[in-house]
């Protein structure tokens, strides 16, 4: 077998190795490798799909202040944690990000995603950033469409502003790598987006978060999806650009023939069907409450709060059984790719129904009652 090559992208895959591996072996007590950290619950806009719509006005009450993420910071690092998504709300809203992260880069080992909308980058911001990032960290800029498109999500008046932000992260030899979140009302634009934007080291997507059923109207058609995908890999690879997957959205979209699931299964480009929530990675709200994940902030599943605990207690004391999901009695239980695709999100089943044990409302066979 040939050695690990530590490039930055490798880097990534690796952990997403790890993460599968350890994953498939979820009854076994493991060490996290990542989490994400939302250190702020403001944002400067207000995207539709932000799952945090959700979550707001229940869970997101409070900031910690920047004594507290930085002691939490040095729990992190002491629990082995590899990769840090710093997340939002909009992380630049903080007036102290630059410092946070400056004490990650001078007193851990951790690499940091930090995802961004951009539209509070400046010069200033982005020379300091570049002084304090390695190319293994990435900046992650949210970018849903050509301009138009983009700023009938995001606001008026932005799109300038941010694709500017991304050609200075870029002159300053900053990673960005660029994320969508796939809908009806841009699937159609994305080849598009593929064309125009700035060269990135890599481009990709979120499938839409489903909360419930206005939001599942939003979802593209998994066909059209395929197609679309196809375009951009093909005009990113001419660009030079790494194209990250995620444009099709979930497996389980994709389970109405064999071909298709076969295709999807060819071309898989994310790697974690099976949900790894709470066994290698967890979310810290704004609050400091902690979850198994971004998608499972809900009080049933809620592991401790950073500010009154250790995380190492944490999560030392956390059940992993709790998210185990008894599928009998549903569509999934005759499913033939029941072992590939586990039900979908744990989360978004969560989500919409209440109980873990249904599958992924996203899922072409599933009934929406
Ligand atoms: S029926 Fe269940 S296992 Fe099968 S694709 Fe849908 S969510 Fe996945
Ligand atoms: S809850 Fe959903 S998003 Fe989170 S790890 Fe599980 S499958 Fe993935």
């Amino acid at each position: 077998m040939e050695g690990i090559n530590l490039n930055k992208y490798k880097l990534r895959d690796y952990i997403d190795l790890l993460n599968h591996i350890v994953s498939i072996h979820w009854e076994k007590r493991f060490r996290p490798v990542s989490a994400s950290f939302e250190i702020t619950s403001y944002c400067n806009l207000k995207c539709f799909y932000c799952y945090n719509n959700i979550y707001n006005d229940k869970v997101r009450i409070e900031n910690m202040k920047e004594h507290e993420i930085l002691r939490v910071i040095d729990d992190l690092q002491s629990l082995g944690i590899i990769e840090l998504i710093i997340t939002g709300g909009e992380p630049f809203i903080r007036p102290d990000l630059l410092e946070i992260i400056k004490y990650i880069k001078l007193n851990t080992d951790i690499f940091i995603t930090l995802q961004t909308n951009g539209a509070l980058l400046n010069e200033r911001n982005i020379l300091v950033l570049s002084d304090l990032l390695s190319k293994y960290d990435i900046v992650q800029i949210s970018l849903d469409g050509p301009k138009e498109i983009y700023e009938s999500i995001k606001g008026k008046g932005l799109w300038d502003k941010v694709i500017k932000n991304i050609i200075l992260l870029k002159d300053v030899g900053i990673t960005v790598t660029i994320n969508t979140v796939p809908t009806k009302l841009n699937i159609n634009h994305l080849d598009t987006l593929a064309k125009i934007v700035p060269w990135v080291d890599g481009f990709g997507a979120s499938p839409l978060a489903v909360f419930n059923k206005r939001d599942l109207h939003l979802i593209p058609d998994p066909k059209l999806a395929i197609d679309i995908e196809k375009k951009v890999e093909r005009i990113l690879e001419k660009r030079g650009i790494r194209y990250l997957g995620g444009i099709r959205g979930e497996l389980c979209q994709y389970i109405n023939t064999i071909k298709n699931i076969t295709f999807y299964i060819k071309n898989e480009k994310t790697k974690n069907i099976h949900c790894d929530a709470g066994i290698t990675k967890f979310h810290i709200a704004a609050n400091g409450d902690v979850y198994p994940c971004v998608y499972l902030q809900f009080p049933k599943f809620l592991m401790g709060n950073v500010l009154r605990e250790d995380i190492e207690k944490i999560w030392s004391n956390w059940d992993p059984s709790l998210l185990k999901r008894n599928l009998k009695n549903t569509v999934c239980e005759k499913c033939p790719y029941i072992s590939l695709c586990k039900g979908g999100c744990t989360g978004m089943a969560y989500g919409f129904y209440n109980t873990i044990d249904r599958p992924d409302p996203r899922c072409v066979k599933n009934e929406y009652d």
